[in-house]
């Protein structure tokens, strides 16, 4: 049915009052619980003089606040502003300003970058601070309150407004890997369907207990493990952050049931000391992107996990899932109900089976895509192109309609008239022992054209055997693929998510590789 966040969370504590519905740290809601406090939170935005639009900025860790800000928010009418915490200066400035944050829930330690800006934002007047350390520095002109007075300004007199599904919920701002980062305005509908195909997809039933340990200001936790798990009316257990070698402690001590991962997290795991109790978990099912067949395999075999690879963008949400059945490994699947997928080729023409080109969607219905870039209609627009959405995406289908990843576009190599797609070199080198990470990007060769530097990080205290690893790429790659420059570090840079930030390699100088 057509709801809005806020209704959905009282839907289903109308539904099972009583069922766990949110773990985070020390706190254990039900659903009734997690309803209430959320309408409590709402109420309590209300009388600190938020009016429904104005955006709420939340600056934290991983804990229990975070969700309920977020759903309080929602039911008021409000708009949940994510910031990255590892954000200061002007990236923080731009984050805050940029977006009109009028309240911002954050901790001690965290407000002192916000009152080192050189100025605070304007529309800053109000700060809740929901851990009891006392801030060092204040900015100056804003008054700072406590979690419980957040939650003792909750007046039951106070009407709350109504909210439908086309209003904003959210602005999450995209890492700014390409540039400066963009407000992404998700309307309420699009991140309740992205709850509900993730739970189709993912064949969710309300017994599960779902974890996340990536950051709640990333779609993939807040979204499609938060979000999913409540439409599903399952349990959610938010974790502070990974740790390989205490991850499946975790997952056991939770009896967790599914999970998600992005980036390097499965190469992670993989890499960790083979254990006896490798299988002794209730993990059943993992969402994975992206998952090469190198990586699914054996993790698979080792954990007992399956793992579902599937496609999206904080933009449009995931689009494309690889069935539970009828999967094809190395595919990032079919697209959802709610999504149109295709591939054009250069001239904005659907390409043929087989055919690489440009992922693009469209919806099937209304406000299940975002609404726009925040106060940005020209990079709106640059991405829709004959009603189409483009994702900056290399892939193609194959004649069942299944879509394959190629690369980003403008993460492809070219080299001796070949194009080469990093996404595959960096496959190839994550299947060599003791790899953990792994980035091919270009570098400039003699001709002008791109040389592969492939940039690796081995498992901690572990020396690769380069050489070796030459010999493997050289065996598994066509000729022009293989990487003519090797480097070894300690750790590729990479963004909260856990996904290289080639950028920042490229911009090194290469050559002392090898
Ligand atoms: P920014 O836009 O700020 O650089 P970002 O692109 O990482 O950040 P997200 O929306 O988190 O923002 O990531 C979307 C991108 O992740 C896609 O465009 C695609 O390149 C990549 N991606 C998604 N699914 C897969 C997959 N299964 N395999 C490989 N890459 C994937």
């Amino acid at each position: 049915a057509d709801t809005t966040v806020g209704a959905l969370v009282a839907e289903r504590a109308r539904a099972h009052p009583d069922r766990t519905a949110l773990v985070c740290g020390d706190t254990e809601l039900t659903y009734a619980e997690l309803d209430e406090t959320v309408t409590r939170v709402a109420r309590g935005l209300v009388a600190l003089g938020a009016a429904p639009g104005e955006s709420v900025g939340i600056l934290l860790p991983n804990r229990a606040e975070y969700v309920l800000t977020w759903l309080g928010a929602a039911r008021a009418g409000l708009v949940e502003v994510p910031v990255n915490t590892a954000y200061k200066g002007q990236f923080l400035d731009h984050a805050l300003r940029g977006t009109d944050v009028r309240i911002l829930v954050t901790e001690a330690a965290l407000l002192e970058l916000v009152a080192d800006l050189p100025e605070p934002p304007g529309t800053l007047d109000t700060v809740v601070l929901v851990d009891a350390a006392a801030p060092r520095r204040v900015p100056p002109g804003v008054r700072v309150l406590t979690w419980s007075d957040l939650l003792g300004g909750d007046d039951p007199a106070v009407p709350l407004p109504r909210v439908g599904p086309a209003d904003p919920v959210a602005i999450m701002l995209t890492s700014g890997t390409t540039g400066r980062s963009k407000g992404v305005v998700m309307p309420h509908r699009m991140q309740v369907v992205a709850g509900r195909e993730c739970a189709e997809q993912m064949g969710t039933t309300p017994d599960e207990r779902l974890y996340t340990c990536l950051p709640l200001f990333h779609g993939a936790a807040q979204v499609n493990i938060t979000m999913h798990g409540l439409h599903a009316g399952a349990t959610v257990v938010i974790g502070r952050r990974f740790s390989a070698s205490r991850f499946w402690e975790e997952l056991r001590a939770h009896r967790i049931t599914q999970f998600n991962a992005l980036g390097s997290i499965l190469p992670m795991l993989l890499a960790q000391p083979p254990s006896p109790r490798d299988r002794d978990h209730e993990a059943r099912k993992v969402f994975a992107a992206p998952a090469p067949p190198q990586v699914l395999h054996p993790f698979e075999e080792r954990f007992g996990v399956h793992v579902v690879e599937g496609y999206g963008l904080t933009e449009i949400k995931n689009v494309l899932y690889n069935p539970l059945r009828e999967r094809k490994v190395g595919s990032i699947g079919l697209p959802t109900a709610s999504s149109v997928v295709e591939v054009h080729d250069d001239t904005g023409r659907p390409a043929a089976p087989g055919q690489a080109g440009e992922i693009v969607y469209r919806p099937r219905e209304p406000h299940v895509m975002f609404s726009g870039y925040h106060r940005d209609p020209e990079a709106t627009l640059a991405t829709m192109r004959d009603l189409w959405w483009h994702t900056g995406d290399l892939g193609y289908r194959d004649e069942e309609g299944y879509f394959y990843f190629i690369d980003r576009k403008k993460d492809a190599l070219r080299r001796r008239g070949e194009n080469i797609s990093s996404h595959e070199v960096e496959s190839v080198l994550l299947a060599f022992p003791g790899v953990v990470a792994a980035a091919a990007v270009g570098t400039p060769s003699e001709l002008g054209e791109d040389e592969v530097l492939a940039v690796v990080q081995p498992e901690p205290g572990q020396r690769l055997d380069l050489a070796g690893l030459f010999a493997h790429c050289d065996r598994s790659m066509p000729h022009f693929m293989v990487p003519r420059y090797y480097r070894v570090v300690d750790r590729l840079p990479v963004t909260p998510t856990g996904k290289v930030r080639k950028a920042d390699l490229r911009d090194h100088g290469h050559r002392d590789a090898w």
